[in-house]
């Protein structure tokens, strides 16, 4: 019987485990990949708009080479945190289910095929949200031969003709990384200009490939199908067919709330945020909380590493003082 299961080993999972090996509280944390697996699927290049103390973990210093870390020295930063405070993790174990009776229920799936159960007092649902793509719902987006829902890397598409769906920061960036290395980008997007949350120091960059020709935009297009050699486009009720190798549909995230829905967690309709106390990070549910980006419903722009982080904290206060 534990005090506390954390699902999930994301930076905002790593930092409760962290409050919670420090002080003293019986805890395990189970992650359905690997440490920090979120950003392993982020673009290969990226780097962060953080500066480093904004993604310390423990007070352990984040040294970089530049002045905003890259991903991969994130993904470093983080995984040896865990290591030197001894986080205790099972990686490669899925939470498959939540149950509640006098206490939590916490049902694994492991890599070699068996299961696991697990008692626990309290859960802190530190699952992001990175997992699962907003799908566009048409015809051939299956297909990953001709549709992906991540953007890694340009290389392997140097003189393909790619689109990219989307026009938020993912989109834009990749479409712009795209181009720079040989591709012929077209950049599909629902709305008539591109949103006022693109970073200000991407807008010029991107507004000025588009007004040279350099990357064809579409605005207020959408698209219907992912065809064989094509993709199908619809603007002001006209469709028409554009030549296409590669899709791109960058059209954002979303949380998985199963286990929310399931343990009776109330759900904001319009926003998507499940009921909880931003002082302690507990549901409505007594006994589940909420660490990291899932507490913000469906705008992931809310919470980040640099608030999440501190979520553990509320977490094992909560905790220690109903001891
Ligand atoms: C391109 C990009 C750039 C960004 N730049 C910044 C930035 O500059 N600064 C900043 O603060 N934030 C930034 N963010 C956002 C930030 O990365 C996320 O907010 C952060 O990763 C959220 O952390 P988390 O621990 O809540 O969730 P995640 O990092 O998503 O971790 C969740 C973990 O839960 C695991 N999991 C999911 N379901 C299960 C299950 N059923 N069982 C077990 N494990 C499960 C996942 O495998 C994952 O490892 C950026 C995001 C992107 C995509």
């Amino acid at each position: 019987m534990y005090e506390l299961i954390i699902i999930g080993a994301g930076p905002c999972g790593i930092a409760a485990a962290i409050e919670a090996e420090r002080r003293g509280v019986s805890y395990l944390m189970l992650e359905h990949g690997s440490l920090a697996m979120s950003l392993t699927k982020y673009p290969i290049y990226m780097t962060f708009a953080s500066s480093p103390e904004n993604l310390e973990l423990g007070g352990h210093p984040f040294p970089t080479g530049g002045e905003k870390p890259t991903r991969l020295e994130a993904i470093r930063y983080f995984r040896r945190v865990a290591e030197v405070e001894q986080v205790k993790v099972h990686q490669y174990e899925k939470v498959t289910g939540v149950e509640k009776g006098a206490h939590f229920t916490v049902k694994t799936q492991k890599r070699d095929g068996t299961t696991g159960a697990y008692e626990t007092a309290n859960i802190a649902l530190a699952i992001g949200y990175f997992d699962h793509p907003n799908m566009l719902g048409i015809p051939g987006e299956e297909n990953p031969e001709r549709c992906t829902h991540f953007y890694t890397e340009p290389s392997p598409y140097y003189g393909m003709n790619v689109a990219v769906i989307g026009g938020k920061n993912s989109a834009v960036e990749a479409a712009l990384q795209l181009y720079r290395a040989g591709v012929k980008v077209s950049l599909v997007y629902r709305r008539a200009e591109l949103p006022a949350s693109v970073k200000p120091w991407v807008r010029p960059d991107i507004e000025n490939r588009i007004k040279t020709g350099a990357i064809a935009a579409y605005f207020s297009t959408n698209i219907r199908s992912i065809n064989p050699t094509t993709i199908t486009l619809e603007q002001d009720g006209r469709t028409f067919e554009l030549e296409n190798d590669f899709v791109f549909a960058l059209t954002g995230y979303s949380p998985d709330q199963s286990v929310l829905r399931g343990l009776g967690v109330e759900i904001d309709a319009a926003t998507g945020k499940p009921r909880h106390d931003e002082a302690t990070m507990e549901t409505n549910v007594p006994g589940l909380f909420l660490v990291g980006v899932i507490a913000a419903g469906y705008d992931a722009n809310k919470i980040f590493i640099e608030n999440g982080r501190f979520h553990g904290k509320a977490v094992v206060d909560t905790i220690l003082a109903r001891r």
